[in-house]
């Protein structure tokens, strides 16, 4: 058997991961997608528990405090969390995990698990992703600005990570990252097929 498989999504803000996370669960109903904590304030829409569990300022420090996060970030005066509780049980009940995280996120959760695989993600151009953040809406523009000059700050962290997609067209990032899947699900199966090689040496594969 393998082991399950820990898949991080990130990337700067407009590279389009919330919808590439989504694509991937519609083609990979076996992912479970792990939803964050945050203190920031639900947008039009959002429930409680689908996106996000949202949760008081004290209660997130207590889950700090707690050990219950096993990562978490500030993001222009909003914290956001991973539960460390509900990844460790979904991968020892041997489900594959999905995560949409900021890029640093990425890097620490890699420090817990270093079998987790790292894909960021990059908009096709800066003209593109500032149009898809103008187009989701939910930034000011002195807060557009911001995420627009991070961008390019965020890219150095790429080199981090295991896999570069660029999100040119939804569709096709999401089989890109199938692609990924499946090559991570074999070689960890392969992995695990590692007394093949003693057994051949004993002469009984070679036969
Ligand atoms: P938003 O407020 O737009 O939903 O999310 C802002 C950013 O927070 C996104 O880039 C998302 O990837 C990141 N994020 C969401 N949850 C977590 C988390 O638990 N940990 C980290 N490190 N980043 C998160």
């Amino acid at each position: 058997m393998r082991r399950p498989l820990v898949l991080v999504i990130s990337g700067p803000s407009g590279a389009g991961k919330g919808a590439l996370c989504q694509g991937l669960l519609a083609a990979h109903p076996e992912l479970r997608f792990s939803v964050s904590v945050t203190t920031r304030k639900p947008r039009a829409g959002e429930v409680d528990g689908s996106s996000y569990f949202f949760v008081t300022p004290e209660r997130f420090r207590e889950m700090v405090r707690e050990g219950e996060l096993l990562e978490w970030v500030e993001i222009y005066g909003n914290m956001y969390g991973t539960p460390r509780r509900w990844v460790e049980d979904t991968l020892a009940a041997g489900r594959d995990v999905l995560m949409d995280l900021e890029v640093q996120g990425g890097l620490r959760v890699k420090r817990c698990f270093p079998e987790a695989v790292l894909v960021f993600v990059v908009p096709p151009s800066l003209k593109e992703m500032e149009r898809r953040l103008r187009e989701r809406g939910t930034e000011t523009e002195e807060e557009l600005r911001r995420r627009m000059e991070e961008a390019t700050q965020l890219l150095q962290y790429a080199a981090r990570y295991d896999y570069l997609v660029v999100n040119d067209d939804l569709q096709r990032a999401v089989e890109v990252v199938s692609c990924i899947i499946e090559a991570e699900r074999h070689r960890t199966e392969r992995q695990d097929l590692s007394f093949l090689g003693r057994w051949g040496r004993k002469g009984g594969a070679s036969g």
